[in-house]
């Protein structure tokens, strides 16, 4: 479990018992899902349905930081696409940084909002031209940027506890529609409506639709798979006596990131290292080492150990906007989905609402730029290549596991210390990719568009929304 795991409160919404129409729905209740749910908390016909539990999913797992220095974001979109590209995206994260301090200041959200110096680290001789570049680009647009000779250094950034924040926030929309263990499966336009079908028999008609689950569960209008790949990576929060209020990343990758966090007394670095594509070979444990390594964490402070996953999208934009018929998508946060979700809250909300919003144009889903259509042809191949090999997987498993064939379908058996066997069919229902057991966490995880599986087979994160229990 993460650190922020525990801050999960005891407050939760019934589940959908029966039809019901609404003008808007918004399927999912992360940062992202319930931030929209805020925005759009006036308008008189929305409904937020989660799968699980509010602030479950990706935002549970996060490191938590609001920071527009993220790595060397900058002079990638300048090299390709553009300046005015990179300089629009500069201020949108600190406008999305604005957003979200707004939403706590007015609602006197209690989730240890605290102001820190956040640091971009070169930890290789050849990353100084970037990290000179990076200080150059941001000077420009204005920002009072500091430095030494192996990092540079702003002073206006922040960090938070995002559970805490979605605690408050459910607080808030209480009265609102919001149904828990609720989950979509399908979607269907029919009449000039969508037609929502839950998991448990249920309909819900919609007008307007938005997409806040992380990952889409279809393929098609948008074939996310084709513009994105998946990036895990290995955090670890553990108790310290060092009061020192920073964050930081690496602009090399992999490479690594911290923060700090103070909850009363009790002060926390969380720091994160060896992240990897998903569907390349790793071994869970020892990346785990190698973060305790990395930064000397004494093994009795550890509090917890946990390992998350994102969204990369090839040119480092997120997906933001409608992408048919009132249908409304918000994905690809490249790892900055705390920024990047409010952004999003806020720029669909302001599309129902017939608002303007400066921004829109940055994220479309049908944006067009070169550099795209090159990476599509890779991640073409990619896709492909990940289908195939996450088929040849077995050699990543380890001892604990064996597998059976049963009348032709092949099945993974995981012995418990108990001795109880637990049985499922290693092989995606989203796309049939092959799942990776994850020995550290103990569940089936997909290299390819990181659903994943606890170890009776059941789904916790989609995109699938079928579970891979053997029931034979
Ligand atoms: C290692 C790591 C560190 C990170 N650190 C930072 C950071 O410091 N700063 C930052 O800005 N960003 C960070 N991020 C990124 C950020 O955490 C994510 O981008 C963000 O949390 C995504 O939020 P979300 O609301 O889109 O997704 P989620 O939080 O996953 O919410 C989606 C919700 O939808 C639900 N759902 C899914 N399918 C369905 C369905 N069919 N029906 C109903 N509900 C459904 C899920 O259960 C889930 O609760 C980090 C990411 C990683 C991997």
């Amino acid at each position: 479990m993460s650190l922020w795991g525990k801050y999960q409160n005891d407050f939760h919404f019934a589940p959908l018992k029966k039809d019901i129409e609404v003008d808007v729905l918004i399927i999912g209740g992360g940062i992202c899902g319930l931030s929209t749910l805020y925005y759009l908390k006036d308008h008189p016909s929305v409904c937020l349905v989660e799968s699980q539990s509010i602030g479950s999913g990706v935002s549970k797992n996060t490191t938590g930081k609001l920071t527009y220095l993220q790595s060397k974001i900058y002079t990638d979109l300048e090299k390709n696409i553009n300046y005015e590209i990179a300089s629009s995206y500069l201020k949108s994260q600190l406008y999305a940084i604005s957003l979200i301090k707004k939403i706590i200041a007015n609602e006197s959200l209690a989730c240890d909002l605290e102001k820190v110096t956040s640091y971009l680290h070169a930890d290789k001789k050849k990353d100084l031209k970037v990290l000179a570049q990076e200080k150059k680009f941001l000077e420009e647009n204005g920002l009072v940027v500091h430095e030494n000779e192996s990092a540079i250094w702003v002073e206006d950034t922040y960090v938070f506890n995002p559970i805490k924040y979605l605690n408050g926030l459910k607080e808030i929309l209480k009265e609102k529609e919001i149904y828990e263990h609720t989950q979509v499966v399908d979607v269907q336009y029919k009449n000039n409506q969508y037609v929502c079908s839950t998991f448990n028999g249920q309909k819900i008609l919609a007008n307007q639709v938005i997409f806040a689950c992380h990952y889409p569960f279809f393929l098609f209008p948008f074939c996310l798979p084709l513009y994105s790949h998946i990036e895990k990576s290995y955090l670890i929060a553990y108790q310290t006596d060092v009061n020192k209020r920073t964050s930081g990343i690496t602009i090399s990758n992999p490479g690594y990131s911290y923060r700090y966090y103070k909850d009363g007394k009790k002060i926390y670095k969380i720091c994160l290292a060896s992240s990897h594509h998903a569907a390349i070979k790793q071994n869970d444990c020892q990346n785990f080492s190698k973060v305790k390594e990395k930064f000397s964490i004494p093994e009795d402070k550890i509090v917890s150990k946990w390992s998350n996953v994102d969204i990369i999208t090839d040119d480092k934009l997120p997906f933001i906007g409608e992408i048919k018929n009132h249908c409304y998508l918000a994905t690809g946060f490249n790892t900055w989905g705390m920024t990047n979700g409010l952004l999003a809250a806020k720029i669909i909300s302001d599309a129902i609402l017939g608002k303007k919003n400066q921004y829109a144009f940055l994220f479309q889903t049908k944006r067009f730029n070169f550099y795209r259509m090159k990476s599509f042809m890779i991640n073409t191949f990619g896709s492909v290549y990940n289908y195939i090999v996450s088929h040849f997987h077995k050699d990543w498993y380890p001892n604990t596991l064996y597998f059976e064939k049963k009348k032709n379908t092949l099945v993974a058996i995981y012995v418990d210390e108990s001795g109880r066997k637990h049985k499922v069919i290693p092989k995606c229902p989203h796309m049939k990719c092959g799942l990776v057991f994850n020995e550290v966490e103990k569940t089936w995880d997909c290299p390819c568009h990181s659903s994943r599986f606890d170890l009776d087979g059941n789904c916790m994160k989609g995109p699938s929304t079928k579970s891979i229990t053997y029931k034979g």
